[in-house]
């Protein structure tokens, strides 16, 4: 390689903190940091680290340079900087003091619905839509927009009809608040559940209040006073048990106190004070989005202040285009919509994200160039991540950085575990480690294989995720890469303290890291005499190669460990098999395979030691 002029190592370095981008290239931080590109690709070279002067850099490459010179540096997210700029093009910054807000007119509340599988929550939402469902003006046809609104007494409430809480993390974890209060659906015959839990956890993690509908009552095997009792234990003491919580007695089926609840929404919504003013540009925030064939680009959008209006120019994130229809959730056009209301925007450029911001623009031009710059920046970011998932996150380093700082650190879990007696121990333990500079905040634990929800909330909560016994699925595995969430497994308890006390002491260097290089589910179980149990599998993704290490995963959870011990396509022997092609797999010593259970094959690779 060519190192043509190099710095001398006394050089002065630039005085104050230095804004670096993730993903610069030796070319991009070299010059910043009064250096040359080749400074960076020489000491990078040093370290064990081949890369080129216009090759995207990790942050630990950048941070460990900026280090070595002894610069002081700020690493932002591609396009952060630049945001600020297009926020102000699109005039989005204004104080509201007390005095502005209390002047503006009261605003529906929005509510979102949580709670176990099978509760009732979707039966909820459909009763309560169907009961108050107002009739709309010529002809209107209920649609499933993502929300829709309903008046009681008349006052409106909105609901966000996506029933779980994935929408309402993903949004936060984007930094949109769009929920005033949760529902929590707790069937009174199952009681609080583990995703009762989670979502407890969520609204917690938000600070949104909750109110509880105790569903199912009238079930034969309805048991209200031991739900009220499991809800008291998880800190939300129900009102007639001289706590704060509102629980609601209500079945969804038969359409017993659901108006009872509606009323207790307003009674909270009226206490909680939601305001907005129906006056000047709307804002708000994407609730969902699709590509639909006839209409193009369709995103649904919950307006949080100012009045939409047909013909106005919008942006959402990298989207943009002006209002072309307004569609509402009873399937009526109409021509604007103001706070709290749900609608449907036709006209925009691309399907929007969910949880974005929308923003009506002061004119076209400023829409399109801030569209097409953010447009630009979601590129580079891109690039970035790839380079961050090659060397790896690090999420529990900033740890040490903190107690280095002189601040009270706190680290933020979320603990899955195979049983409750494991996940017990490892929190029993894992608080034993805390110190009078490091506290641990659990935001979550709960029993069960790593999902979306947990990358989610770890997202939303700046959380790293530990796994005992459990592993992740592909689709959480591939939501932490894009939200650079650290999951982090074991099966040794020991091993998974001795990471977290590392970490506190600025340690954390794990020198093997588990590589996933294949998955496939099991669709069929058969016994060959001799060999025993072989299972007919579908690749999903990556390749399955005889003689790799494999675990097998039964929702989530870890039951075998091993080696693949045959590998055959229909009835040859195969040394590897790649996704989209079927397979059957034999295990040295494991027998008890069933359909459904997945395969992931993996390779230990060790991490350089710098
Ligand atoms: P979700 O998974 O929380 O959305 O639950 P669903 O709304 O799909 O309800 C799950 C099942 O419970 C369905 O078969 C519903 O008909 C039933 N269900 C919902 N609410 C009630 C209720 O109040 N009483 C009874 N007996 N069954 C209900």
């Amino acid at each position: 390689m060519d190192l043509p002029s190099y710095t001398p190592a006394d050089a002065p370095v630039p005085a104050g903190t230095v804004v670096v981008e993730r993903a610069s290239t030796p070319q991009d931080v070299g010059p910043k940091l009064n250096r040359t590109a080749a400074d960076v690709v020489r000491f990078l070279m040093q370290q064990g680290e081949m890369v080129t002067a216009t090759q995207s850099l990790s942050d630990d490459m950048i941070e460990l340079f900026a280090a070595e010179i002894g610069a002081e540096i700020r690493l932002v997210d591609p396009g952060e900087e630049q945001e600020v700029e297009l926020q102000r093009l699109l005039e989005m910054d204004e104080d509201v003091t007390d005095a502005i807000y209390e002047a503006w007119p009261h605003r529906p509340p929005v509510i979102t619905v949580m709670g176990h599988v099978d509760h009732g929550k979707t039966k909820l939402l459909d009763q309560i839509r169907n009961a108050n469902v107002v009739a709309g003006e010529a002809g209107g046809i209920t649609q499933h927009i993502g929300a829709y609104q309903v008046v009681r007494d008349g006052r409106a409430i909105t609901f966000v009809d996506t029933p779980g809480h994935e929408a309402f993390t993903a949004m936060r974890a984007r930094g949109a608040d769009a929920t005033d209060i949760v529902v929590l659906v707790v069937a009174a015959d199952d009681g609080v559940m583990p995703q009762t839990v989670e979502a407890i956890n969520h609204a917690r993690a938000a600070e949104v209040p909750i109110v509880v509908a105790m569903n199912k009552i009238d079930r034969e095997n309805a048991d209200p006073n031991r739900v009220r009792q499991q809800l008291a234990d998880n800190d939300l003491v129900p009102e007639d048990w001289g706590g704060e919580t509102i629980v609601v007695e209500c079945s969804a089926l038969q359409n017993i106190g659901l108006d009872d609840l509606l009323e207790n929404l307003l009674v909270v919504a009226e206490l909680e004070d939601l305001r907005a003013t129906d006056e000047g540009r709307a804002s708000g925030v994407v609730l969902e989005s699709h590509l639909d064939i006839g209409r193009g680009p369709v995103a649904t959008v919950l307006v949080q202040r100012g009045t939409l209006r047909v013909g106005e120019p919008v942006v959402a994130g990298a989207a943009w285009g002006r209002v072309r229809a307004l569609i509402t959730d009873t399937g009526e056009q109409v021509r604007e919509a103001g706070p709290s209301v749900p609608v449907q925007v036709l006209g925009l450029s691309e399907p929007a994200v969910a949880g974005n911001r929308f923003v009506v623009a002061p004119d076209d031009k400023v829409a399109a160039k801030v569209a097409s710059t953010r447009e630009h920046w979601k590129r580079v970011a891109n690039l970035g991540r790839e380079a961050h998932a090659m060397a790896g996150g690090a999420k529990l380093e900033d740890i040490f950085t903190q107690i280095q700082a002189g601040e009270t650190a706190t680290l933020n879990l979320i603990v899955k575990a195979d049983v409750t007696g494991s996940l017990e121990a490892v929190t029993e333990s894992l608080r034993k480690l805390e110190r009078d500079d490091v506290k641990l905040s659990f935001v979550h634990r709960g029993v069960g294989g790593i999902t979306e929800n947990d990358i989610q909330l770890a997202a939303a909560s700046n959380a790293t995720i530990l796994g005992f016994n459990v592993r992740p699925d592909r689709k959480a595995r591939e939501l932490a890469d894009t939200e650079h969430v650290e999951i982090r497994t074991y099966e040794i308890i020991y091993k998974l303290l001795e990471d977290i006390e590392n970490a506190m002491l600025g340690l954390l260097a794990p020198e093997f890291e588990e590589v996933v290089t294949g998955e496939a589910e099991v669709r069929e179980v058969f016994r060959v005499p001799r060999i025993g149990a072989v299972a007919g599998c579908m690749v999903t993704s990556g390749v399955i190669t005889r003689n790799s290490k494999v675990r097998f995963l039964r929702d989530g959870t870890i039951i075998w460990k091993g080696a693949v011990a045959s590998l055959r396509r229909f009835k040859d022997d195969v040394r590897e098999v790649a996704a989209g092609f079927e397979c059957g797999v034999g295990l040295s010593d494991f027998q008890d395979l069933k359909s459904g259970d997945i395969i992931e094959t993996f390779e230990e690779r060790e991490i350089p030691r710098i």
